[in-house]
């Protein structure tokens, strides 16, 4: 798929030396679960998420003793930041006169409208764009009480008051985040304000859970947007290491297709009667050599299939490919026959051949 032929246009909004938005490509994010007082940890943590293909990090900046490590944080990262600020309009400040990239706090929580103004104020004069991170657990009470439930359009109606707040201060550098634990919510809200605004959207399913069912909770939510256009930027949130939220993140990126962001896709076939080769183990052998080598960013797409009957069609559809004999298989390139490998080297073949498609 080409994501940007179906992609819904929006706005495009610089957060420090990356764009989110308009053709960008969709940005990965992650956030730190360290102590917010402690520097280290979280600069340890940002180096990982940013090793693993992360494109910006969140901090949680709770207070104005946490907003003052922003600037030795900033000075060890190479990294876009977002301070994640709730209530206090003060912090919000501090971390943008400290150099923060974006911030994420919603201005209806904030207090009177010189708060609003004054956030805005020092937001515009920095190139600093804000996000407002709407939840199903904390809507305003008035529109809660008004849908009964955090419902689509009850998540949607707050976003879009939020940016109001903003926008009646002339500010338009808004990046618009709905988040439900519940996947067809967030895809439903989601859908409501992509009709209504310009503005880039960053997706997530909150509260997602662990690694399997929050990854698939995120794939469905997260992935359903995308198919449609929608998204510029994405968070798994995961009960887990940020770490595998990237992973995860990355997996979905490469389910749905889109071009230049899909990194390494294996095509295995689930096994049946007919497989000729251990399948199962050798794909798993195949994943683990990948990551050792650092392949998993290549652009390239690897068919693993059991047999000669279902098996080359599919391998000969990928940039790589091998059908399952017995001991041994079929090797294919861009659709065609190479030879014949034995089963033992099948791993290692692939691996040489990726590896000269990356030169
Ligand atoms: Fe079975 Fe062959 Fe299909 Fe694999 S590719 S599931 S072995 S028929």
């Amino acid at each position: 798929m080409k994501y940007n032929d179906v992609r819904r246009n929006t706005r495009k909004v610089n957060v420090g030396s990356l764009t989110l938005g308009g053709d960008s490509p969709i940005l990965i994010q992650s956030m730190t679960n360290t102590d917010p007082h402690d520097a280290e940890a979280i600069i340890t943590q940002i180096k990982a998420l940013k090793a693993c293909g992360c494109d910006i990090v969140r901090i949680t900046v709770p207070d104005l003793e946490a907003a003052e490590i922003i600037t030795q944080i900033k000075s060890e990262v190479d990294i876009p930041l977002v301070a994640d600020i709730h209530f206090d309009y003060k912090i919000a400040i501090r971390s943008a006169e400290l150099g923060i990239d974006k911030i994420r706090i919603n201005p209806g929580n904030i207090g009177d409208e010189t708060k609003i103004k004054a956030v805005c104020d020092v937001c515009k004069e920095r190139n600093i764009p804000i996000r407002i991170g709407v939840n199903s657990g904390s809507l305003e009470k008035s529109i809660l009480k008004k849908y009964g439930s955090p419902t689509p359009e009850a998540l949607a109606e707050s976003a879009l008051y939020n940016v109001s707040l903003l926008e009646k201060f002339g500010f338009y550098d808004i990046v618009i985040s709905i988040k439900a634990s519940d996947p067809k919510a967030m895809i439903e809200a989601n859908r409501i304000v992509a009709n209504k605004c310009d503005y880039p959207l960053h997706l997530g399913v909150t509260e997602a859970g662990s690694k399997e069912i929050g990854s698939i909770k995120s794939a469905v939510g997260i992935g359903s947007l995308l198919c449609d256009g929608i998204g510029d930027t994405i968070r798994v949130s995961l009960t887990d290491d940020p770490v595998e939220e990237i992973s995860s993140a990355k997996k979905i990126l490469g389910a749905v297709g889109i071009e230049g962001q899909s990194g390494l896709q294996i095509v295995s076939c689930p096994t049946c009667g007919r497989t000729k080769i251990d399948l199962i183990s050798l794909v798993a052998d195949f994943e683990t050599a990948v990551k050792l080598n650092g392949l998993t960013d290549v652009p390239i797409k690897v068919a693993i299939m059991g047999c000669a009957v279902n098996g080359p069609g599919e391998a000969r559809e990928a940039d790589i490919g091998v059908a399952g004999g017995i001991g041994e298989a079929i090797l294919f390139k861009k659709g065609e026959i190479i030879r014949k490998i034995p089963e033992n080297t099948i791993v290692n073949t692939l691996i040489d051949e990726i590896k000269k498609y990356k030169n």
